[in-house]
Formats: structure tokens, C-alpha cells, sequence
């Protein structure tokens, strides 16, 4: 069969042209009247036997009610005005919670908490009660989220698409100090958001071989058999903008055998067997792969990415046609974002579609393309940039594979006349790599095809032009272009620190609810001396609320009047959480030997995941326990130094850590971190950074002002110079008595009685083999934290800063950073 872009079964639209009945009350008496009927005849159950689970579900469902109404009016006005559509592919969306997310942005947040005060439940309860939606391993999957959510607010019509994984991020649990990993159970009591879709439902194939078939004559067309198809079957959530102005449908793929069961095989009594291509296909969307910047170089992940491309294409096309009924329109009405190579593949599936399926000239087919595609590059690590072996896309994609070198020798034959001779060029754009067994290169096909290339930073978009896309940014000059990403206020403020927001609202306004920017009014209140009292009342009650849940999850008592000094993100070598473990180690040998000094107090915050596979990054995470064990049961140290990880990092937990955080550690090595996120959600909730100038780090200095942020260490063009004279420590080791001692301290078994070798691995990588300049920069981090001490003694000083910090975090909303998307990159309008 030819895979054609038409759903298996007739898919008519899936969401009705009217909102039947009248529009849901938005009252108390309506909200627990329509709670109760959920509970009742959705649920099942009554107020007696209903588990806080049973009435999470009964609020979701009567919230989602209110949502479907806006989401019908949504979709039905994008059809009407014939607006072009946004979608943004993704093969991460780390969503976390969605009740708040609903509750807030429609408004319902206190009227729902009153009728179920009514009936005596209580939302705070219901809220934790909801599993977090983990498909994503970190930043860029949270980026994801952030930009679904600002679309909507902008009301920009749009798409997310995604794999519907049935396990996310696994999750940890630290056992002994060691990470272990544990599946992911989110869907095991069902999704009150999601809606299946069982009439949208495309065939994908896989496999099999290409076919000439004569059109006429003189032309022949490329059939491609596959050999395997399975099915994607669309599950929509909604997206709700703020104020319920806009509702957009994030659709997730959940894959699906075309035949489930083989009955002859079942008959003859191979029970077992008889299922086996479903669990094959039903594979396909089984697991989120837990790599955090590497691609897991298995044929499972590769067929994920065709899987979720080829679904979504399909769906876009088919939308695109039943509207306009012309394929060639398609750039005018359609924007697709890659967000990463991962979906790279949805490029070659265009071309197939509009060769194989609706004869449109090769020449005219790219064009179109590239009107379509833009990209977005999250790393320049080169371990991370993500490439195929030919021989694996031949056998699973053979059609797909024979554009790819039609793509590559019209690509090249443009590059020959413009530099003739220059092979070290040639080799650089290719789309295949000949160096290391040939390899299709994800992130020059998506720059190849796409009319926009963008970074996440200012420095990460220049450090692109730079290394990775240099010759690329010559060949097809102007297309880079930088979007420094953002986060969602709704979520990162309103929403985790409602307290913070009430306050703003008091002191300048509520339009500071709809325009980030309004934060700039709090500047002059930085010098009032009773705002700063009433500000730092808020973040105290935030580190007291932190100090409950680090008390109930670890059993460690903290003292909120202590600084808080956060680091919370994957545990990655270039975020060098190893360099804060020996400054905290450093810490703690300095108040051994000076017991009585009057040290500042200060409690030290770790989260994150290290990929399963990452042994380095998990003996980090058991140093930061090992050390924590010794530093929190010393009787010398007390309150003066405690050190926390907290297990299973996910977003309700940075939920929870971000609104109390006073130090923000953003130290990756410069050049390495190509944004960050953590940082602003961290600043804009008051905290002062203590980091490096690299990613948006270097904006967010920009935004706050030297003077109310700790910067420190080598530079990204530093870094490179200093590599290129060799990465051993041992100098820098030898210079610093600090470092020096304190690497002497991990070695001889101070945090591993008995096993002096255990981290042997990490401080040899520090004496002879620093690629992450842990050393080099030791002593200007230890110098910086001081400063850091020395200004948190002066509370006046601190709370300056702080609310300086929020003052000056409007520009990092998401809301701005997808205007910019929407006027540079898709050419829509946006609402505000
Ligand atoms: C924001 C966020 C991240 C990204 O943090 P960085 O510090 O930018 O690496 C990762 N995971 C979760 C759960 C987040 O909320």
C-alpha cells in the first residue's frame, strides 16, 4: 500500500461547529453544582467515598467543560478567518500539573476553592494529588510547555504535536545516596484532560522497498511499499491562554498495531505470540528515552521521531486540504517550528508527500519547504548533535533516504559553484557525514530546508554563527536569528508564588497580571523600606513552606532565616554542580576551623536527574549525599551549613523550590549552556544569581544590573583559549591551598569512610582531565560566594537586589520571546 495523507478512517473534524447548550456559570453555586454531577455520574462515587483522587477528577472535569466551550469558539473563528496556523513538533513537553494552569487562567481559582469549601474538600489537597506530566527530561521539553501556553495567550491559532509516551521521565529515588530509577506511572488512573480521538488515526509505515509506477508515457512516479504499518492515534489536550482568551489543542500520537491480535496464530495456541506485532507497534510510544543531550543512538528512538513527524504531517495536510484544497498554498497558511532536530524528519516527509502523493515538481516541493520549516538549535555540544547511519534510514525509510541524497546533491552541486574547490566547505554542509561511517546530519537537513535558524541566547546564537553553522550561515547567508527563550508568568509567578503576585498587584497595579513589562514600575519601591519589609515577609513564607516539604520528603530540619542557595537542573558535568559541591565542602572545612566565628547560616539545595547511562553525572549526585551526610551530622556545623538533595526533580518540585530560593546557581562552564530557563524562573522570583557569563545569564545582567548580580569565572572565548592549552589541573589545583585541600578531603575517604576511591573518577577528571573548568575557575566561584555572604548580612542590601531582580524579569516572559517567533519566524499576527 501506498501510505497516502488521508487518516485510516474518515476523519471529519474532530471538534464540533457549535458549543451545544448554554456556557457554563463561572459562580459558586454553578462550579459546585456541576462538581458534584461530575463526581456523581463521571466518577461514580459519592461525597462519602470520594478519595481526594476522585474529587481531583471531578474538578478537572467540570474545569475542562468551561475550557471546551473557548476551545470550540477558538477553533471555529481560525476556520472562519482563514488564519494561518503555528505547529510546533516536539518530541518533548514537560508539562508538570495542569489544574492550576486551567484554574488560573480562567479565572476560577478562588470561586473553585470556595465550592469546595462548601463541601468541605480542600483545593490545596486535590492539587498535589495530580501526577505530573513528565514528557520531557528538562529545559527544552519545559521550553515546549511555556511556548504552548504563550501561544494561546497571544492567540496565535496553534499546534503542539508530541508523542503521547505512557511513561515519562523516570522516576528517582536516591537510595544510599545513588540514584535509581523507577518507570513513570502518570496515566495509571487515567487523564481527566485528554481527549482520545479514535477517528484520527494515521497509517505509518516502515520499511519495504520503492517502486516506479508510469504516470503516462513519460513520467513515473516513486511508490513506496512499506513492509510494517502501524497506526498513530491522536490524543488532544487542551491549552488554555490567559483569561480563557484562546484555547489551542496540543495533540499527542499514541501508537497502535493496524492489527492487534493474529487470530490464527492465537487459534493454533500461541497465546503469547499471537500479540506480538502489537507490543512491537504499541513500543513505539511506550517510553520517553531519559537521554538528557544525547541522542540514544537506537533504532527505537529514530522510529519514535518518523512515527510522531509522519502522524503530524499527515494531520496538517489533510487539515491544510480540506480547507484549501491546494497543497501549494500550504507556506501561506502553515508554520511549522522544529523544536531540535528530533522531528527533522517531518522535512523529508513534506517532500514525499508533495512528490509522491500530489506531483508537485521537485524544485517548486522545496521551495515550499523551506517557506514551511524553521528550527531551533538548543546545543553545540558535539556529542549531542544528532546524526543517523545511513544503512538504518535505507532499511526503515528507503524512500525517504533516496531524497535525502537528492536533497544532498543539489545542496552540494550549490555549494561547489559557489566556492569551487573548497572541499573542507563541501564536507562541513553536506547533509551526510563520510567521516565516521555515513551518517545523516539532523542539523544540516533542518537548517537546509528551513528559511529560519534560531538560537535560544544572544551568546548561543553567536557561538552558533561561530562553530557549528559557520560555513552553513555562509552558504545561506541571513537566516540565523536569535530568540532568547522565556518562561511562562502564569506558571513561574502566579501561579508557584501567588503571594509575591498579590503583593505586586498592591503595589503597582494589576495590569502587572497581563504586561510583564509593568514590572519595571517596581524599581523605585526597591528603596522603600516597608515594601522591602512586605517582600521579604512573602519569601520568608515561601522558605518556611520549603522547609515543610524538605523536612516531610528528607527529614532534614533547615532554618528558613538561612540563605537558600539553589541549585536545581539535570545533573550535567557543564553545569557543573561538582564545582558547588567542593565549595560547599570548602565552606565546611572553614567553619571546622573556626567554630566560633559568626558565620552566616546557609542551607544548600540540590535537584536534578542524571540520565541512567550517565556515570559520572550519578557519582556527582552521590557525592552532593555523601557530602550532606557528614556536613548535617557534624555537631560543629549546625545551623551554620546543611546540605539538602531533594529526590525526583520535576516541575511541581521546582514549583516549590523556585518561590524560596535566595541564591540561584547558574555556573555552567561559558559557552556550554545554551540558555537556561532555570535561571529566570529563579530571578524572577526574587532570587540574586551567582553565575557565569554564559547562555541568558549574560541577559539577564543586562536586565538586573551589575550590581544585583554575582558574576563570575572564565569567559566562553577564555574557556576555548584555556582548552586549547590543555585541560590538565594540576597547576590550578596547585595554586588554590583551598582547592587543594578540599580535593585531598574527597580522596582520602572524608566522605566515603572506607572507600577512599570511590569518586576517584571525578577528581582525576579535576587533576588531569578538567575539559569543564572546574579548577580554573574554583577560586573565582569560592571569592564570589563570599561576596555573596558578605552582602546577604545586609538585609537592606539583599532585598535591594532581590526586588530588583523581579523588577527587572519582564522581558524573559514567554509571551515576548513567542511575539518575536511570531513577527521574525512564522509571519503571524499576535493578540494581546
Ligand atoms: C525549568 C526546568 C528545567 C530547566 O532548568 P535549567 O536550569 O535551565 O537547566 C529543567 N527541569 C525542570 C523540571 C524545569 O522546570
Amino acid at each position: 500500500m501506498n501510505v497516502k495523507a488521508e487518516p485510516v478512517h474518515a476523519a471529519l473534524e474532530t471538534i464540533p461547529a457549535e458549543s451545544p447548550g448554554a456556557p457554563r456559570g463561572d459562580d459558586n453555586s454553578s462550579l459546585r453544582a456541576d462538581i458534584l454531577e461530575k463526581l456523581t455520574y463521571y466518577v461514580g462515587k459519592s461525597t462519602v467515598t470520594a478519595s481526594d483522587r476522585d474529587w481531583f477528577v471531578a474538578v478537572a472535569l467540570a474545569v475542562r467543560d468551561r475550557v471546551v466551550d473557548r476551545w470550540i469558539a477558538s477553533t471555529k473563528a481560525t476556520y472562519e478567518n482563514g488564519a494561518k496556523r503555528v505547529y510546533y513538533l516536539s518530541l518533548e513537553f514537560l508539562i508538570g500539573r495542569l489544574l492550576f494552569d486551567a484554574l488560573n487562567n480562567l479565572q476560577l481559582t478562588d470561586p473553585v476553592r470556595a465550592a469546595l469549601e462548601e463541601l468541605g474538600v480542600d483545593l490545596d489537597r486535590l492539587r498535589t494529588v495530580e501526577p505530573d506530566a513528565a514528557l520531557g527530561n528538562g529545559g527544552l521539553g519545559r521550553l515546549a510547555a511555556c511556548y504552548m501556553e504563550s501561544m494561546a495567550t497571544l492567540g496565535i491559532p496553534a499546534y503542539g504535536y508530541g508523542i503521547r509516551y505512557e511513561h515519562g521521565l523516570f522516576r528517582q529515588a536516591l537510595k544510599n545516596g545513588w540514584q535509581q530509577e523507577y518507570p513513570e506511572d502518570w496515566l495509571s488512573f487515567g487523564n481527566p484532560w485528554e481527549f482520545e480521538r479514535p477517528e484520527v488515526v494515521y497509517a505509518i509505515g516502515f520499511g519495504g522497498t520503492v517502486e516506479a509506477e508510469a504516470t503516462s508515457d513519460v513520467m513515473v512516479r516513486s511508490v513506496w511499499k512499506p513492509a510494517e504499518v502501524i497506526e498513530a492515534v491522536a490524543y488532544d489536550t487542551t491549552i488554555v491562554g490567559w483569561r480563557g482568551r484562546h484555547v489551542n489543542t496540543l495533540r499527542l500520537w499514541s501508537a497502535r498495531a493496524s492489527h492487534p491480535l493474529r487470530l490464527d496464530a492465537f487459534n493454533l495456541g500461541d497465546h503469547v505470540g499471537a500479540f506480538a506485532d502489537r507490543m512491537r507497534a504499541e513500543s513505539i510510544s511506550k517510553i520517553l528515552y531519559p537521554s538528557d543531550e544525547t541522542p540514544a543512538g537506537q533504532e527505537l528512538r529514530f522510529r519514535q521521531e518518523y512515527f510522531f513527524a509522519a502522524a503530524s504531517l499527515q494531520d496538517l495536510v489533510r487539515r491544510h486540504m480540506k480547507v484549501y484544497g491546494d497543497i501549494r498554498t500550504l507556506h501561506e497558511k502553515v508554520a511549522i517550528q522544529l523544536n531540535d532536530t528530533h522531528p527533522t524528519i517531518a522535512i523529508v516527509e513534506l517532500m514525499r508527500l508533495m512528490l509522491d502523493t500530489y506531483d508537485i515538481a521537485w524544485e517548486e516541493a522545496w521551495e515550499i519547504t523551506q517557506k514551511t520549516f524553521s528550527y531551533t538549535n538548543h546545543t553545540l555540544l558535539p556529542e549531542a548533535l544528532e546524526s543517523w547511519p545511513v544503512p538504518l534510514i535505507e532499511r526503515l525509510l528507503p524512500r525517504h533516504m533516496q531524497i535525502i541524497y537528492l536533497l544532498n546533491a543539489f545542496h552540494l552541486d550549490a555549494a561547489r559553484s559557489k566556492n569551487p574547490g573548497n572541499d573542507a566547505l563541501l564536507s562541513s554542509v553536506s547533509l551526510i557525514d563520510e567521516s565516521q561511517g555515513r551518517r545523516v546530519r539532523m542539523g544540516q537537513l533542518a537548517f537546509a530546508a528551513s528559511h529560519r535558524i534560531n538560537g535560544v541566547s544572544a551568546l548561543h546564537t553567536d557561538l552558533m554563527r561561530q562553530t557549528v553553522f559557520r560555513d552553513l550561515n555562509t552558504l545561506l547567508p541571513g537566516r540565523i536569528v536569535n530568540k532568547t527563550n522565556g518562561i511562562t508568568f502564569r506558571r513561574w509567578l502566579h501561579q508557584a508564588n501567588p503571594g509575591l503576585t498579590k503583593l505586586l498587584v498592591e503595589a503597582i497595579g494589576p495590569k502587572i497580571l497581563d504586561d510583564s513589562m509593568e514590572l519595571e514600575k517596581l524599581k523605585p519601591l526597591a528603596d522603600d523600606a516597608a515594601f522591602r519589609e512586605k517582600f521579604l515577609a512573602v519569601k520568608r513564607a515561601n522558605k518556611v513552606a520549603l522547609a515543610k516539604v524538605i523536612q516531610e520528603q528528607i527529614g532534614i530540619r533547615v532554618d528558613p532565616s538561612s540563605l537558600f542557595d539553589v541549585q536545581i537542573k539535570r545533573i550535567h558535568e557543564y553545569k557543573r554542580q561538582l564545582l558547588n559541591i567542593l565549595e560547599t565542602i570548602a565552606l565546611y572545612d572553614a567553619i571546622r576551623a573556626q567554630p566560633t566565628r559568626d558565620w552566616n547560616h546557609r542551607v544548600k539545595i540540590f535537584a536534578g536527574k542524571a540520565a541512567p547511562s550517565y556515570h559520572q553525572a550519578k557519582l556527582i549526585i552521590k557525592l552532593a549525599n555523601d557530602v550532606a551526610r557528614i556536613v548535617n551530622s557534624d555537631p560543629t556545623v549546625r545551623d551554620k551549613l546543611k546540605v539538602v538533595f531533594l529526590p525526583n526533580y520535576n516541575v511541581s518540585l521546582a514549583e516549590a523550590i523556585v518561590p524560596a530560593a535566595d541564591l540561584s546557581e547558574q555556573i555552567s562552564t561559558a559557552g556550554m549552556e545554551a540558555s537556561g530557563t532555570g535561571n529566570m524562573k529563579l530571578a524572577l522570583n526574587g532570587a540574586l544569581t551567582i553565575g557565569t557569563l554564559d547562555g541568558a545569564n549574560v541577559e539577564i545582567l543586562e536586565n538586573v544590573g551589575d550590581d544585583n548580580i554575582f558574576i563570575f569565572g572564565l569567559k566562553a572565548d577564555e574557556v576555548e583559549a584555556r582548552r586549547r592549552e590543555g585541560i590538565d589541573g594540576t597547576a590550578n589545583i596547585s595554586n588554590s591551598p583551598i582547592l587543594a585541600e578540599v580535593i585531598e578531603a574527597v580522596e582520602s575517604g572524608v566522605f566515603s569512610p572506607g572507600e577512599p576511591g570511590r569518586f576517584g573518577s571525578l577528581t582525576n577528571a579535576l587533576r588531569h582531565h578538567d575539559y569543564f573548568m572546574v579548577t580554573a575557575d574554583f577560586d573565582a566561584y569560592y571569592a564570589t560566594q563570599r561576596r555573596v555572604g558578605d552582602k546577604w548580612r545586609d538585609t537592606a542590601a539583599w532585598g535591594r537586589s532581590s526586588i530588583l531582580n523581579v523588577a527587572g524579569m519582564g522581558w524573559f516572559s514567554s509571551d515576548r520571546s513567542i511575539a518575536e517567533y511570531a513577527e521574525d519566524i512564522w509571519d503571524v499576527p499576535v493578540r494581546y
